[in-house]
């Protein structure tokens, strides 16, 4: 893995937040109380601020380092769930991984810190809902022994799926359960960042060849 991995994962995941900031946050007004991209912005850019002491740690640590960011500056839902999932990935990943299974073993450990924290899982209309099914994706497309290329195509596919199947779900966790069936026919705003998010790892790992 490239030492300068991390450095690119934090300068594109702020980007892509930041460019999607109004979107996280049109999202959540719909169906939320309309801050999850100033969330997700104050929890990137506290990461960003990191960057110089994140880049020279190993990837499990810096994962975890971040993790502590997100839960300690991230008011709302989000910046507790998301950084319990990089606290697990970065506990789970003490050696880097090697393969596709191995980041699959990781990612999985982090999914599972948001389904504790969240007590929460797939089909309540949240973050689970691409989380899970990309995660699934990866599984398959390595346990089948497919290319690079292919494995990351599968992910970005079953992360875009996830997305869209949210909008006709009814939220049964977080604050857009509150609207009950009124939360039908929106996408979740934690799914549309995760799957941004997700969006950044494949662009990074693809162009890492
Ligand atoms: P808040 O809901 O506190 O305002 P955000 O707006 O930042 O926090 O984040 C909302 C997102 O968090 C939701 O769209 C959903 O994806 C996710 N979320 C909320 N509650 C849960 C939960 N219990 N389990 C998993 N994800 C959740
Ligand atoms: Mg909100």
């Amino acid at each position: 893995m490239a030492p300068e991995l991390i450095g690119r994962l934090i300068d594109q995941a702020s980007a892509v937040i930041e460019a999607n900031a109004e979107l996280l946050t049109a999202l959540d007004s719909a169906i939320g109380d309309g801050d999850h991209g100033h969330n997700m912005r104050r929890g990137f850019q506290e990461i960003a601020a990191q960057r110089a002491q994140l880049v020279e740690l190993p990837l499990g640590p810096a994962l975890h380092k971040a993790g502590m960011a997100l839960v300690m500056k991230v008011g709302g839902a989000s910046g507790p769930l998301y950084g319990s999932l990089l606290m697990s990935m970065g506990k789970a990943a003490a050696e880097p991984p090697a393969s596709a299974q191995d980041l699959a073993l990781i990612w999985a450990e982090g999914i599972e810190a948001i389904k504790r924290r969240g007590k929460s899982d797939v089909g309540a209309k949240t973050m689970l809902d691409v989380l899970v099914p990309a995660l699934d994706a990866l599984r398959a497309a390595a346990g089948d022994g497919r290319a690079p290329g292919e494995i990351i195509a599968s992910v970005r596919a079953a992360a875009d799926h996830g997305l869209a199947a949210t909008k006709d779900m009814q939220a049964t966790k977080g604050r857009a359960s509150y609207l009950g069936e009124r939360s039908i026919g929106h996408l979740d705003p934690g799914a549309q960042s995760s799957a941004l998010l997700i969006g950044v790892v494949c662009d990074v790992l693809e162009s890492e060849g």
